[in-house]
């Protein structure tokens, strides 16, 4: 941790950088990371309450690290017959399906056998063998689920098929504690759902957020920018935040939906600006899935949202929006405008 900064609230994609001594965050193991809450002098037992019963009753709808979620029960009756699901998860998918067609696939939500057989991130990862890969990646396709308003239930058409919202749900939930913190009037709040981050409202005296921005290559903890933020949701996705190391070398959670390994394309990390979390957090993997050839003029075409794209070679570039409010502070990286 860099001794510069007085007070630094820690998360896996990204640091919150606090100038002054503050209320400690309160945190909670849920959505299956480490959830921190920090409402800082307008926080009260009642409402924080709140804040953690809304994210287990996301993490009951929307896991699939856990048995009979909604979820879960859309998978285990793949090919068999279709489930009733809360109102929101329909609302959850149908995001994730528009970001699997904006991507062609790259970002699908049917990601799911591909990540149960590599299972990084688990216990016991491993290297799939090519015949399972290839059954894994037959398996998925984000046309082959199926959403049913009038009845409000999700089916999946074929047995063995499989839905994971790892890369979406933490974003989802972090825009509903906004709503909660709107309804009770809160002026700044900072939400960081293992890394996936809202600065809620501004800080005390109208100041903005200072968000730091890991860098990838270095332990966590240490970031190589800072940027600054009113409001907004910053998401990274990269091959730091979760990653299993195999025969000496490493391999990291975001999958490949055409060939089944962890993404490389010389990306190591997107981080996302954005109005909404839901946006940020499917939109850093959607991008660090597409590669920054095919995605950079896509994300400048999205007025919602601004893209940082660190690279193998440490050279740093972003969409204009996203460089108006980055500070650059490690010299290893090049900032090229
Ligand atoms: P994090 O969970 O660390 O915030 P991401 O938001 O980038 O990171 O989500 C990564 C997770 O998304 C993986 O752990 C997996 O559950 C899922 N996933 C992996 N590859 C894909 C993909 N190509 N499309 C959609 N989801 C994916
Ligand atoms: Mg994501």
């Amino acid at each position: 941790m860099k001794a510069l900064i007085p007070s630094l609230l820690t998360c896996c994609g990204c640091l919150l950088l606090a100038c002054t001594p503050s209320p400690p965050a309160q945190s909670e193991l849920v959505l299956g990371t480490i959830c921190r809450i920090n409402l800082y002098d307008q926080g009260s037992p009642k409402l924080y309450n709140a804040l953690f019963s809304r994210l287990r009753e996301i993490d009951t709808t929307m896991s699939v690290n856990q048995a009979d979620t909604a979820v879960d029960r859309i998978n285990q009756n793949a090919g068999i017959r279709p489930v009733p699901v809360p109102l929101e998860l329909i609302a959850v998918l149908d995001q994730a399906l528009a970001y699997a067609a904006l991507s062609q696939g790259a970002f699908d939500p049917t990601v799911g056998p591909l990540v149960q057989r590599w299972a990084i991130g688990s216990e016991h990862p491993r290297i799939p063998e090519a015949a399972e890969i290839d059954e894994a990646l037959s398996l998925i396709n984000w046309q082959d689920v199926v959403i049913d308003r009038d009845s409000a239930s999700v089916f999946l058409r074929r047995s063995g098929m499989a839905l994971d919202l790892g890369a979406i749900a933490k974003g989802y939930a972090a825009d509903a504690l906004v709503e909660i913190l709107q309804a009770a009037r809160i002026t700044g709040a900072i939400i960081d759902l293992g890394g996936n981050i809202f600065a809620y409202g501004v800080k005390q005296q109208d100041l903005s957020w200072s968000i730091g921005v890991q860098n990838p290559l270095d332990s966590r903890g240490t970031y190589l920018g800072v940027l600054s933020v009113r409001n907004k949701s910053v998401v990274t996705s990269g091959v730091y935040e979760r990653y299993a190391e195999i025969n000496g070398k490493r391999y990291h959670h975001i999958l490949s939906t055409k060939d089944g390994y962890p993404v490389s394309n010389g990306l190591l990390s997107v981080t996302i600006i954005a109005d909404r979390s839901i946006d940020a957090d499917a939109l850093s993997t959607t991008v660090f899935a597409m590669g920054y050839e095919k995605s950079h003029s896509l994300v400048e075409s999205l007025d919602h949202a601004e893209a940082l794209f660190i690279f193998e070679d440490t050279h740093i570039q972003g969409t204009p929006g996203a460089l108006a409010q980055f500070t650059l502070r490690d010299p290893q990286f090049t900032l090229i405008p």
